[in-house]
């Protein structure tokens, strides 16, 4: 993917009242800011401003969309966003704060921004035990969205160094805590279908977690972790035709910039207004009375490059 745009003059502040600060004020503009955590430092974005989200996906050079883990300051607030049934409730009650991320069913009005779940219909939700995670959630008083700060490709940051090492000059600041506590990513587990599945390994023991909850633990399907490869990854169920300039009349076309559509992702023909209303588009397209889906023409570079691999999956025979 080529260098994002805008670069930053990357600040490094010591983890603190006036980073905290700082760092509230830049996500409330949408920006990402990189943060320390307790397993890994975090890219961390607005996660109810879908351009937020982009950005965060732009400043990792990610090459395609992947579902986010939205951080929450507790259990009451993941309420809000997806539905806990009994076990995962006990989850949640025994392990966070902590390095659990717990995938369940996405409330319909949760206001998280699709592009953070990826258009799935469930999401991914963690209360991260850091103290400067847990001010910044009480700060900015929304979840956070928080890939780890590193790009696309790359190893998951532990310092500052780590972080500055592929995302300085991508992002406006950092948050110095130091070098993190666990070092691995948190174990991600779902509560789908009445099922627990173990989706990555992590810091959690299993068997505890089994236990904990009275589930046994499901499979874990390797074509589930590599990003971008799920089945469950959001894909409409029409057939869909890229690069259209035009529609034909049997398809709800999704047009961009001047090459408009039934609908638009971006009038002014903007990358991060596109992507952040990407996955609203395709559901929209396949819930229109029209049987096949057509996009305009999307720029392959940058965030676009993102975009068009998510269109040709969903073009794609399955
Ligand atoms: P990262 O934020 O980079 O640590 O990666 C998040 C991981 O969580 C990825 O492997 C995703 O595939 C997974 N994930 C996030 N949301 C979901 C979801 N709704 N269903 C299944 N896996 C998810
Ligand atoms: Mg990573």
């Amino acid at each position: 993917m080529s260098a994002p745009n805008p670069r930053y003059r990357t600040e490094i502040l010591p983890y603190g009242k006036a980073a905290i600060a700082e760092a509230a004020r830049l996500i409330g503009q949408g920006l990402p800011v990189a943060m320390p955590t307790e397993t890994v430092y975090g890219l961390a974005a607005d996660a109810t401003n879908g351009e937020a989200v982009a950005r965060i996906y732009e400043a990792k050079g990610r090459p395609g969309f992947n579902p986010l883990i939205v951080h929450v300051s507790g259990l009451a607030e993941a309420e809000q966003h997806g539905f806990f049934p009994e076990a995962a409730l006990m989850a949640a009650r025994h392990y966070w704060p902590g390095a659990l991320t717990i995938v369940v069913p996405r409330r319909e009005d949760s206001p998280v921004a699709s592009l953070a779940t990826a258009g799935l219909a469930s999401i991914a939700l963690r209360c991260p035990n850091h103290q400067a995670m847990q001010d910044l959630l009480a700060a900015v008083g929304r979840p956070l969205a928080a890939p780890s700060a590193n790009a696309s490709g790359g190893i998951s940051p532990t310092n500052v160094d780590h972080v500055l090492k592929t995302l300085e000059a991508r992002i406006p600041l950092v948050i110095d805590g130091g070098h993190t506590a666990q070092g691995v990513e948190s174990t991600i587990v779902s509560f789908l279908d009445g099922k627990l599945a173990l989706l990555r390994p992590g810091p959690i023991d299993i068997a505890q977690l089994a236990a904990v909850t009275g589930l046994p633990i499901g499979e874990r399907s390797a074509r589930i972790e590599a990003p971008g490869q799920m089945r469950s990854h959001y894909a409409p169920e029409k057939t869909l035709r890229l690069d259209a300039i035009q529609r034909e009349p049997h398809e709800w076309m999704i047009g961009f910039g001047p090459c408009d559509g039934d609908d638009n992702l971006s009038p002014g023909g903007d990358v991060i207004e596109a992507a952040s209303r990407l996955f609203d588009a395709l559901h929209r397209a396949d819930d229109s009375d029209k049987p096949a889906i057509a996009v305009a023409p999307i720029p392959k570079t940058g965030i676009g490059a993102a975009i068009n691999d998510r269109l040709s999956r969903a073009a794609a025979p399955r």
